[in-house]
C-alpha cells in the first residue's frame, strides 16, 4: 500500500522533543547514542501503555497472574537459557570506512552498504550485557542485564505453581526493562539498548492441538489490543518466521509487523517455546519443575505460548497512528488523535484570568476528587457535597 501518510520519523522526532515526550539521554554531554529520556508526557503515555496491557492481559482475565522479577539473575539463568552461546547477531565491519553492521540486515553481505567498500567475516556477537557483582571485577562476579524478561518468569515457576493454586492453562505476565548491546540501535526509540518489555509467558498442556489453538488465540488477542486502543488496522500484518529464522527457544514464530515510515517491521512476537525453558533450567538447576495434572494423575513441564511486546515499539506505533495535521483558523496545527485512555492529559482546567483567585479556583476545581471519578459511578462534579 502506498497511500501517503503524513507522518515521517523526523516529525515524530521532533514533536516528541518539542512538546517533553522523549528527549536525548545525556543531552548535555552530546547524547548518549540511541538511549533515551521520557519527558512528562512521555512518562504519562509510557504509564498509561503499560496500564492498557496490565489491564488487559492480567486484571480482565482469570487466568494470568503477575510477576516482578529482578533485572539481575543468577549467571547460570543465562547458561540454562542458552543466552551465552545463542543470543548472538552476525556482525561485520567495513574494511574501508569501518562502519559496522548486522549481516543479517543489509542487502549483500560482502558489500559496505555506506560506501560499497569490502567487510569482514561476519562474527557471533553476543547481544547481552556484561556487569560485574560486587567490588571485584573477576570472572566469578560476572553476570548479565536481562535481555528479556521472560526468563525470570520461569525460574519462578515452581514458587509460582506451589503457592498459587494455577490450573493449566495459565499465564505469568511481567513487564520491566531489558538490556541488549544491538549493533545497530536504531529510528528512534525502535531499537535501543535499554527498552521495556511486556512479556507473557501461557503454560499449557503439552499438546500439538493445544499449542496451535492458543497460539491463534494469541496472535488475534494481541492484535485486538492494538485495535481496542487505537492502531489502524491498515498499518500491521503478519509475518511468520521461516525455520532458519526461529530464535534458539522457538518452535514457530508468528510477529505482528508493522508498517514503520521506514518500513515493516517487528512490534511483537508471538511464539511457541514448548517446554524449552523449563527443561533446561530444570536440567541446570536440579530442580523439579514439573505441574501436577489432577485430571490426568500424571506431572510434566508444560508447554509455552509467549506473546512479547516491547513498550517503548508500542508507545512508537501508537504516536504514529494518533498523529495528524490539520488546519483550524487557517492556522496548521499537529493533532495527536490518541485514545483517551492513552493519552498523557485527559482533560484540563484552566483559569480564564491569571488573578483575581482565579488560578486556585482552577486548582482546586483540578484537585476536586469527585470530578475525577469514573462517569456514571461519580458524583457531579459542579455540585457542591459535605464529606465527613
Ligand atoms: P528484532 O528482530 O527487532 O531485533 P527480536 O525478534 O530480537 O526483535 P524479541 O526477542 O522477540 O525481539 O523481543 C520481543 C519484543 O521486544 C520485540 O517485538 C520488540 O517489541 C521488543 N524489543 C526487542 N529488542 C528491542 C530493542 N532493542 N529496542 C526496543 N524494543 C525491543
Amino acid at each position: 500500500m502506498s497511500e501517503k501518510r503524513p507522518v515521517t520519523m523526523e516529525k515524530i522526532v521532533n514533536l516528541c522533543k518539542r512538546r517533553g515526550f522523549v528527549f536525548p539521554t545525556s543531552d548535555i554531554y552530546g547524547g548518549l547514542s540511541s538511549t533515551y529520556d521520557y519527558g512528562p508526557l512521555g512518562t504519562e503515555l509510557k504509564r498509561n501503555v503499560k496500564e492498557a496491557w496490565w489491564r488487559y492481559m492480567v486484571h480482565e482475565r482469570t487466568d494470568v497472574i503477575g510477576l516482578d522479577s529482578a533485572i539481575l539473575q543468577h549467571p547460570k539463568t543465562w547458561e540454562a537459557s542458552g543466552h551465552l552461546k545463542s543470543f548472538t547477531d552476525p556482525m561485520v565491519d567495513c574494511k574501508d570506512c569501518k562502519h559496522r553492521f548486522r549481516a543479517d540486515q543489509i542487502p549483500d553481505a560482502a558489500k559496505c552498504p555506506d560506501c560499497g567498500g569490502p567487510l569482514t567475516e561476519a562474527r557471533q556477537f553476543n547481544m547481552m550485557l556484561k556487569t560485574f557483582l560486587g567490588p571485584v571485577e573477576d570472572s566469578a562476579a560476572v553476570t548479565y542485564l536481562r535481555p528479556e524478561t521472560a526468563q525470570g518468569i520461569f525460574a519462578n515457576f515452581a514458587n509460582l505453581v506451589d503457592t498459587q493454586r494455577v490450573k493449566l492453562p495459565f499465564g505469568v505476565a511481567q513487564m520491566g526493562k531489558s538490556f541488549r548491546n544491538e549493533i545497530t540501535p536504531e529510528n528512534f526509540i525502535f531499537r535501543t539498548r535499554e527498552f521495556e518489555q511486556m512479556e507473557m509467558e501461557y503454560f499449557i498442556k503439552p499438546d500439538e492441538a493445544e499449542e496451535a489453538k492458543w497460539f491463534e488465540y494469541w496472535v488475534e488477542h494481541r492484535m485486538n489490543w492494538f485495535l481496542k486502543f487505537g492502531a489502524k488496522r491498515e498499518n500491521f500484518r503478519l509475518h511468520q518466521h521461516p525455520k532458519e529464522e526461529l530464535s534458539h527457544y522457538s518452535r514457530g514464530t508468528t510477529d505482528l509487523q508493522y508498517r514503520y515510515p521506514f518500513g515493516w517491521g517487528e512490534l511483537e512476537g508471538v511464539a511457541k517455546r514448548g517446554s524449552y525453558d523449563l527443561d533446561q533450567h530444570a536440567n541446570a538447576s536440579g530442580k523439579d519443575l514439573t505441574y501436577f495434572d489432577e485430571e490426568a494423575k500424571a506431572r510434566y513441564r508444560p508447554w509455552v505460548i509467549e506473546p512479547a511486546l516491547g513498550v517503548d515499539r508500542a508507545m512508537l506505533i501508537f504516536l504514529l497512528d494518533a498523529y495528524d495535521e490539520d488546519v483550524v483558523d487557517n492556522e496548521e496545527r499537529i493533532v495527536l488523535r490518541l485514545d483517551p485512555r492513552l493519552a498523557p492529559i485527559k482533560a484540563a482546567v484552566y483559569p480564564l484570568l491569571r488573578k483575581g483567585g482565579q488560578p486556585e479556583k482552577a486548582n482546586e476545581v483540578r484537585l476536586d476528587r469527585t470530578a475525577l471519578s469514573a462517569p456514571g459511578r461519580g458524583r457531579h462534579p459542579l455540585r457542591h457535597h459535605h464529606r465527613s
